[in-house]
């Protein structure tokens, strides 16, 4: 049995405009595996909707999670944006749910001056949160691309100790910006798993431009960030894993993904 899926952030380039069936329609078609439902900038459909879209993923086989919004902080300063991002998260995992998706992936907060606190604040609303949602869906927390937020693989790992429901979103595009390029051979892609016991992984991938260890862009797939690492990691561990592709290619690079893991599984 493949384990390994792979599928795309949104609607494929080849259906923009054309709504979420034409665009599950369209991947099954081309025969990628999965989609990634993005409420970034907001939750744009109700329960019916999402029904209905879940039904036609489950009928051929398409793998959904959702990407909550981008405004989640869970470790404001503010009382009031730390309860509507707790908010953002829950109402993403309802339509989650309805559409059976099993995951709702989040970047948790950015920093405050104190990173204890950081740890501490993000802490106490996954826990809340979790004990919201229904028991179908995982909180995603996601590796983060940018120094000033919440999200190192340390982090997360050390999230997962405290609170259930977790499964660790690993981003390897941010993992490497952040670490200003510090994915550059299969040992550094092993080491990023060695941080977990599970074997279920969900995974973001795409080329990506960073200075400072920072991410500025994502750019298509190439040989800097290298997926065939990453294949071969999935491959050797027999890993249950999404990878959805971020790259501006999406759909294109997606299916080479897909390619380099069918090589690699020879
Ligand atoms: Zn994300």
């Amino acid at each position: 049995m493949n384990l390994i899926k792979v599928g795309i952030a949104g609607i494929p380039l080849a259906k923009k405009g054309k709504g979420m069936e034409a665009g599950i329609q369209y991947l099954f078609n081309i025969g990628l595996d999965a989609m990634e439902v993005q409420f970034t900038r907001g939750i744009f459909m109700d329960s019916v909707a999402a029904k209905k879209v879940g039904q036609l993923a489950k009928k051929l086989g398409i793998k959904l999670s959702v990407h909550a919004p981008y405004y989640v902080n869970l470790a404001s300063t503010k009382k009031k944006i730390i309860e509507k991002s707790k908010q953002f998260i829950i109402n993403s995992a309802k339509i989650a749910s309805k559409m059976g998706a099993t995951i709702v992936v989040f970047h948790a907060a950015y920093y405050l001056n104190d990173t204890n606190d950081t740890f501490a604040l993000v802490r106490d609303a996954c826990e809340v949160v979790g004990n919201e949602i229904s028991d179908d869906v995982r909180l995603g927390i996601e590796t983060t691309g940018r120094q000033k937020q919440f999200g190192t693989l340390d982090e997360i790992a050390r999230l997962m100790t405290d609170v259930d429901k977790i499964i660790p979103v690993l981003d390897f595009a941010h993992i490497h910006a952040r670490g200003n390029g510090s994915l550059r051979r299969k040992e550094d892609f092993i080491a990023v798993f060695d941080k977990f016991d599970q074997t279920k992984f969900h995974i973001h991938f795409t080329g990506v431009e960073y200075s400072n260890g920072n991410e500025k862009k994502h750019i298509p797939l190439n040989d800097e960030l290298n997926f065939r690492h990453l294949a071969e990691v999935l491959v050797k561990r027999e890993y249950d894993a999404t990878v959805i592709c971020e790259s501006p290619l999406l759909e294109r690079d997606a299916l080479k993904m897909k390619e380099i893991i069918v090589d690699v599984q020879g």
